[in-house]
């Protein structure tokens, strides 16, 4: 079934989550190497928890990669952060309407990738919510509906036009004082990415990275198998409680989920995913997961797609190579042509990824 919708018999939900093959009562076919074993650990980063998981000969081995992988993430933290005072993106939004900020390498990055995609997106993805998702109040205990008016007010100020980029000089400006910049829609991914990233220069072969739904695979298990990754009931996104499974074998899974920061009032989900076109929270989707090969890519647009909808995702997704959704929205379940059914697998969607 290409591009498939299907309804969807059971309580959905969402949030992903990697499954051991036990979890399933699936065996695994083949044997790993005996000298490989595996190490986990985790880390808070960007306020979330970050899990390793790693297959290394040696124990020392494994604690040298977490060092490594502790200290990049807190490097990135200190410069990716809303929150750490001496960040860039608190320094870029201090400057709005006034000057140009210096700022290092990674931040030139995430922006200008976060800029690239607004532009496929036509503003879907818009790294200028922030000032309009503060509305809210989230980061509290008592989030509120904003007023029209207030919105009203506040939209022009999210443009992702008017964020420009200095390549040569090494800077970013927001044009318009009052802006504000918000990466949070993809820097997850990217610190996701970087620990990768420290594994690969270890010579790490087969791992997972984890920062609470945004996971990089690195090769299939190392006995051979996918890994398995659990697509969480966003209604009851409580323990193992997934509506969809998704073999992989390497590469990038996100999800985006409306359960996440949000409140219900008047029937309506208020969450954190706004539409940069009205300010509300986008109607799109209540899940979205995204399979790139970078977990950078795969968070930019799991958001995206939320406010695009299932159409006009599945669009956009078919047209970039090696990315691939799976889409919960209006009590239906859509996603892309890579993704295949399997039958007979019970309550769940079970998905293999197509080789291309
Ligand atoms: P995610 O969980 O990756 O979908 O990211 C959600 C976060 O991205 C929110 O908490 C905001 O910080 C930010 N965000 C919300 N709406 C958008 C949007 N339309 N474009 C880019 N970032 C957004
Ligand atoms: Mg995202």
């Amino acid at each position: 079934m290409d591009c498939a919708a299907r309804k969807l018999y059971a309580a959905v939900a969402i949030l992903a989550l990697l499954l051991s093959p036990g979890c399933l009562g699936f065996h695994s076919r083949q044997q790993q190497p005996a000298e490989l074993k595996e190490f986990k650990e985790t880390v808070i980063a960007m306020d979330t928890l970050v899990t390793i998981a790693l297959y290394v000969p040696s124990e020392e081995k494994a604690h040298k990669v977490f060092s490594e992988v502790r200290n990049e993430l807190q490097r990135l933290e200190g410069i990716l952060s809303a929150h750490q005072p001496g960040s860039d993106v608190i320094a870029i939004s201090a400057a709005a309407g006034k000057e140009p900020v210096k700022v290092s390498p990674e931040t030139l990055h995430v922006v200008q990738t976060a800029l690239q995609y607004a532009h496929i997106t036509q503003g879907a993805f818009d790294i200028t919510v922030a000032p309009v998702l503060r509305l809210y109040n989230f980061d509290t205990n008592n989030p509120v509906r904003p007023s029209v008016r207030e919105l009203e007010r506040t939209l022009p100020l999210v443009d992702w036009r008017k964020v420009h980029v200095d390549e040569a000089q090494g800077t970013v400006f927001l044009s318009a004082e009052g802006m504000e910049l918000d990466l949070g829609g993809v820097a997850k991914g990217y610190i996701t990415d970087a620990a990768a990233e420290i594994l690969l220069k270890n010579g790490v072969e087969f791992g997972s990275v984890n920062a609470g739904g945004d996971i990089r695979l690195l090769g299939p298990k190392p006995d051979g198998n996918p890994w398995r990754v659990g697509i969480k009931d966003p209604v009851n996104p409580g323990a193992n409680n997934w509506f969809a499974i998704v073999e992989v074998r390497g590469g990038a899974l996100v999800t985006s989920g409306d359960y996440e920061r949000a409140f219900v009032e008047d029937g309506v989900r208020w969450h954190h995913i706004i539409d940069p076109a009205s300010g509300l929270p986008a109607s799109g989707a209540s899940s979205v997961t995204v399979l790139a090969p970078t977990a950078e890519i795969a968070d930019i647009l799991s958001t995206a797609l939320f406010v695009l909808g299932p159409e006009k995702g599945l669009e956009l997704v078919e047209s970039l190579p090696e990315t691939e959704a799976l889409i919960w929205a209006r009590g239906e379940v859509f996603w892309s042509s890579g993704l295949i059914p399997q039958e007979g697998r019970g309550d769940v969607f079970y998905f293999t990824v197509k080789d291309k």
